[in-house]
């Protein structure tokens, strides 16, 4: 699954694995975040919400629906070991959110 990607690539994936990257539910753990909602839809911003749900991202949802070819986007699909990374890289590098 990282064969071929940077450092910062590979860090942005595991990250996101975990569920340990700079969003809001996250970063309220450590106090360093006044909530863990997403400012926009109030909700716990989790990399599940950010990656799938979030309607801040709609564009970029569709691109990663075109890219990965199916609509039935979930976090295991798109992390999986098996899963193709460069997607959701790109999901995260569109987005424009500093998250490392
Ligand atoms: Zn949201």
């Amino acid at each position: 699954m990282y064969d071929g990607l940077s450092r910062p690539q590979c860090s942005v994936l595991t990250q996101l694995r975990i569920s340990h990257i700079g969003l809001n539910s996250f970063l309220h753990c450590f106090h360093l975040g006044p909530s863990p909602n997403c400012t926009h839809c109030h909700v716990p911003e989790t990399a599940s919400h950010f990656v799938l749900a979030c309607p801040l991202c709609c564009q970029q949802h569709l691109e990663l629906i075109h890219k990965v070819g199916t609509a039935h986007l979930s976090l295991w699909l798109l992390l999986g070991v098996n899963s193709d990374p460069k997607p959701v890289l790109v999901f995260v590098c569109d987005n424009g959110r500093r998250l490392c």
